[in-house]
């Protein structure tokens, strides 16, 4: 479907069927003989009790598809097996998947199950994240890698130690130069001998937005006189067979293959030094970065898009760190990348529903309103309305709107000191929204209201203006009449989506079909970043989440498992409300009036309110509300 470019980012995965509904193929371009899944029937699936073991599951719901995840996982992991053999490089790939880009319980089980035959490993960036990779890499390979990154406490450092202990492939990247005293010491105490690594500052800079991280003023990592100093600290305490990976990330969505090769070939470079001084280097990790083209357009100068496939990634990367070693010669290393986004992004889909629409329309005003209007308008105005009315003659429409903004402003100050009433103020706002039709500049965006919060799912559009695809999932065999934008529930005026992706700032939408139709829409490639970031603005917990798998039934999918939203109990309690509590206390109270006002029905009311903690905080779209039928 050209217009929302479906193909461009959504390829393999996501197309349209005869039906006009968006598809999902899971196992991508491999396997062309499943049954594609239509993403209309998951939902209604989703919300019919009877598929999701007796749970009424509620709108917004995140989808997931672990066959996707696993055709992600081995797409990559092919990607660098082609390029290494095809190159003749004398070691192997093996990933990690940073668990930050979604903690999700299942999800990063998934990651451990499908990459186990391959020796996919986890990064964690803090202890609670250090706590998880380590029980799920228990039931993966005993080779895979766990990359230890962020910034180091004592405890932090003797976990990562345990794990080792536990015969777990921990890897401590130094992040900071201070952090190796407690390795050091830790580790002796411990009787655990540490594998260490570095995570190095290079000056190669990605100038896009993720780009920060990167450039020898970056955050994190150190600089090359602090890994000359780190070498000769663990020479002298004779540890210097630890030191055996060297780690880099020069940003998220890097957005060429140059760049790429540039960052590549400089970090290479300095782990052939690092051989040189005597590390016992066996592994280069080259972070996250690789990129996902969220529009569609191949570019190579935005930060949602990525001028490469997964191919041309792994072959830039293997060709540089094979060129500056064979330069060096210098045994080849284990390269290790550190892909979140690229792993889990086209994974999951968030599926949510406009539950109105609004447009504003210009009011009708008849000569006489008009005339009414101009006699009563102020003397200094007058002249604006004539010079409007001279240049409406002449068609000099510039002048026309600049007039009508100036005698709106008049107008403006002659209300607020009190001398013209309200309606000459609205007659005023009429006129000049009259104006601005006539010429044809009036706003014809409709406001869709969406039955979501874009501060929790989706958080990088608020924070720093991702885009990410988003379309209707069905009705696509109609051609949408309307261009619209998003509002979500909360107060907060931030809380819409008027960007969207090939630059748009409004979306072609269908004509919503009354109240018994639902119109859903789906945002794609958020499965990255998205969850774990997402807040509690206005107390709207997280989406519905169910997970889908291709299947041979009638409808060629499963749930396999539903899980509902968090309730409003649930979020009352993330903030140290007690939901029970304040029930009793409500219930308590409602007892009282009922009783003194000699009223019925006190016990259908406490039950109507039981059922509000108990429900998702979004919209019960459709479903009589408890409170109504109790009054
Ligand atoms: N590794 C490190 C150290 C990171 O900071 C990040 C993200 O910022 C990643 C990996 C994941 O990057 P991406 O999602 O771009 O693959």
């Amino acid at each position: 479907n050209a217009l929302y470019k479906i193909d461009g980012w959504g390829a393999p995965y996501f197309s349209v069927n005869s039906s006009g509904n968006v598809t999902v193929r899971p196992h991508g371009e491999r396997t062309m003989d499943h049954q594609e899944i239509d993403l209309l029937k998951v939902v209604k699936k989703a919300s019919d009790s009877k598929s999701t073991g007796g749970l009424d599951l509620q709108l917004p719901i995140i989808v997931r598809f672990p066959d996707v995840l696993k055709d992600r996982l081995e797409s990559l992991q092919s990607a660098f097996n082609y390029a290494v053999k095809s190159q003749g490089y004398g070691s192997h790939y093996q990933g990690v998947y940073p668990v930050k880009c979604n903690q999700d319980r299942f999800l990063v089980e998934d990651i451990v199950r499908f990459g186990s035959s391959f020796r996919f490993g986890l990064e964690a960036g803090s202890k609670p994240e250090l706590l998880f990779a380590m029980s799920s890499l228990c039931k993966g390979s005993s080779e895979s890698l766990l990359i230890c990154n962020g910034f180091k406490d004592s405890e932090y450092i003797s976990l990562a130690l345990i794990a080792r202990k536990l015969s777990l492939n921990t890897v401590i990247v130094l992040e900071q130069e201070e952090e190796l005293d407690s390795v050091i010491d830790i580790s002796v105490k411990l009787g655990v001998r540490p594998v260490i690594g570095v995570r190095a500052k290079l000056r190669t800079k990605h100038s896009g937005h993720f780009g920060s991280t990167s450039g020898e003023k970056g955050k994190f990592g150190l600089t090359t006189t602090q890994i000359v100093r780190v070498v000769k600290k663990l020479y002298q305490c004779g540890m210097l067979d630890c030191f055996q990976l060297l780690h880099f990330h020069i940003g998220s969505q890097i957005p060429s293959t140059s760049l790429l090769a540039d960052g590549v070939g400089e970090a290479a470079q300095i782990y052939c030094e690092l051989v040189r001084l005597g590390a016992a280097m066996k592994v280069i990790d080259i972070g996250g970065g690789l990129g996902i083209d969220y529009d569609g357009s191949k570019s190579t100068n935005s930060d949602v898009s990525v001028g490469y496939t997964l191919d041309e990634y792994a072959t830039a990367v293997v060709q540089a760190v094979k060129f500056v070693c064979d330069r060096n010669s210098v045994n080849h290393p284990v390269i290790c990348s550190e892909s979140g986004r690229a792993l889990v992004s086209h994974h999951s889909v968030l599926i949510f529903e406009a539950v109105s629409s609004s447009k504003y329309t210009v009011p009708t005003m008849s000569s006489f309103d008009i005339h009414n209007f101009i006699d009563q308008l102020p003397e200094d105005a007058h002249s604006d309305y004539n010079s409007l009315s001279e240049s409406a003659i002449r068609g000099d429409y510039e002048s026309c709107l600049a007039y009508a903004d100036q005698l709106k402003q008049k107008c403006v100050e002659k209300f607020k000191d009190g001398s013209l009433d309200i309606e000459q103020l609205a007659a005023t706002d009429g006129l000049c929204d009259l104006v601005a039709k006539e010429i044809g500049v009036s706003n014809p965006v409709t406001t869709y209201h969406v039955n979501l919060s874009v501060f929790t799912s989706v958080p990088d559009f608020w924070g720093i203006e991702q885009v990410f695809p988003i379309l209707p999932i069905h009705r696509l065999d109609e051609r949408p009449t309307k261009r619209g934008v998003l509002s979500d529930l909360t107060c907060d005026s931030d809380g819409k989506i008027d960007k969207f992706i090939g630059g748009e700032t409004s979306l072609a939408l269908h004509e919503l079909e009354g109240e018994n139709s639902k119109y859903y829409l789906g945002m794609f490639l958020g499965g990255a970043y998205q969850e774990a970031l997402g807040g509690l603005h206005n107390l709207f917990g997280g989406p519905s989440v169910v997970r889908v798998s291709q299947s041979d039934g009638p409808f060629g999918f499963a749930v396999t498992r539903a899980v509902p939203g968090p309730s409003c109990s649930d979020v009352l309690r993330s903030m140290q409300h007690e939901p029970e509590i304040m029930f009793q206390t409500l219930k308590h109270r409602i007892e009282e009036f009922v009783q003194d006002e000699g009223q019925m029905g006190g016990a259908m009311i406490s039950a109507g309110i039981a059922q509000s903690f108990n429900n998702m905080p979004y919209l019960t779209v459709g479903s009589s509300c408890c409170l109504t039928a109790a009054n």
